[in-house]
């Protein structure tokens, strides 16, 4: 008998038609002689609803009050999964994360697991219960209720496996894996049988929403494998787990795209120790998280920074600078919205060569201009002019022979 931990998304369980549909999956998993526990996350636009009432009623509310209200929509369909498995004659239970002590630390709306004790769990599964967890929430030491960030039952659902020491965790989405980069952009995307951990979580953080980067994060600590699917079909969709040899033969696995930060230069500030870190400490105490950054090598005792924050946050980030000029004395402090950030991985790039270089002359064919790179050893990300976006995921897409299989005469050059 295996044990089985089955997430679904939102979309998944965004309709009682859809919910319904998941209860006849997870009672069919169980008649195949599995143990199975569900983690859920609410039906689909709820958070948002959620959310959207918290900010109407005082969009300065606190954060614990935030999480109470929040963690509610899990409420809702877990309730409502249990009681279809029931309609289909099998034995179904379902908890809050308070209720199977997923504990946390206390930094609502973003908080990290910290426990989770199986013992309830266990025991409904003994007792024959199809158990149904509440994702994206938990409790604090002084009993709050928390929740974990946006996407945050994936990550529920990979430690949920984890403590259970399950066969497998099965993560249902609305796609049907993990592409090798936006079909919406790409046609000739293809869907990846495995990934690493490292990949997905290059490709996650890059903009490739397919699963929270913590719940990756978890699972590679933990070695559980991920294995991505849709739940509207029985397909086989994509197994994150440890890389193996066959994974370092492609060069590159994945093309991500970006579109939503912004840069920020700063000219002609002196070069000298400490001007870096008032820069970025005033940002980070803004509460603007930074990806990229490059400075220039000086001339004249003057340099350049350059480097990329969210766009919501773009008109915080540029008014912040202006504040603290007079002790920076920039020359100059300007930025630009109109870009994106297209980037390849892949962990063949640490044993092949000339991968960079192959990027930039790929993008260079279509006159596509650099403005700023940054890389890692299994990335190369390239910021550009943001209309070029699209073309520059298909060039690069083509240039690393990621196409379809069946499209053989796209795949190499
Ligand atoms: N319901 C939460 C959200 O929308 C958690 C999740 O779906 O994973 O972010
Ligand atoms: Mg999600």
């Amino acid at each position: 008998m295996a044990l089985v931990v089955q997430k679904y998304g939102g979309t998944s369980v965004g309709s009682i038609e859809r919910i319904k549909n998941v209860a006849q999956r997870v009672v069919a998993t169980k008649n195949l002689g599995n143990q199975v526990v569900v983690v859920l996350s609410a039906m689909s636009g709820e958070t948002d609803r959620l959310i959207g009432l918290a900010n109407e009623i005082n969009p300065e509310h606190s954060r614990r009050e935030h999480d109470v209200l929040v963690a509610s929509g899990e409420q809702v369909s877990i309730s409502l999964l249990a009681m279809a498995i029931e309609s289909l004659g099998e034995k179904a239970i379902s908890f809050l994360g308070s209720q199977v002590s997923i504990k946390t630390d206390s930094d609502h709306s973003r908080a990290r697991i910290k426990a989770i004790d199986n013992e309830r769990i266990t025991e409904a599964l003994t007792s024959d219960h199809i158990v149904v967890v509440a994702g994206f929430q938990g409790v604090d030491a002084d009993g709050n209720i928390t929740t974990l960030g946006r996407g945050g039952s994936d990550t529920s659902a990979v430690a949920v496996a984890a403590v259970l020491e399950a066969d497998v965790c099965e993560i249902y989405t609305d796609v049907d894996g993990v592409y090798t980069t936006d079909p919406n952009i790409c046609s000739k995307a293809r869907k990846l049988d495995k990934i690493s951990y490292d990949e997905m979580l290059e490709l996650a953080s890059l903009g490739a929403k397919v699963l929270q980067n913590r719940s990756v994060e978890f699972a590679q600590k933990y070695g559980i494998p991920i294995h991505v699917r849709s739940s509207f079909s029985d397909l086989e969709g994509t197994i994150v787990c440890k890389e193996d040899e066959s994974m370092e033969k492609a060069v590159v696995s994945g093309v991500a795209h970006n579109k939503n930060e912004a840069k920020v230069t700063i000219r002609g500030i002196p070069d000298h120790p400490g001007i870096a870190a008032s820069i970025f400490s005033l940002i980070a105490d803004e509460g603007i998280v930074v990806d990229m950054i490059i400075q220039n090598t000086s001339a004249e005792g003057l340099t350049d920074l350059t480097f990329t924050v969210p766009k919501p946050d773009y008109d915080h980030a540029l008014n912040s600078l202006e504040k603290i000029n007079k002790e920076i004395e920039a020359r100059d402090i300007n930025g630009d919205k109109d870009i994106a950030k297209v980037s390849i991985v892949g962990i063949g790039m640490r044993t092949h060569a000339n991968v960079a270089g192959r990027m930039f002359a790929a993008l260079a064919r279509e006159n596509i201009n650099i403005m700023m790179i940054s890389t890692s050893e299994i990335k190369v990300s390239c910021v550009i002019v943001e209309k070029y976006t699209e073309l520059a995921v298909r060039v690069l897409h083509h240039e690393f022979g990621l196409a379809n299989k069946d499209t053989k005469d796209e795949s190499s050059r």
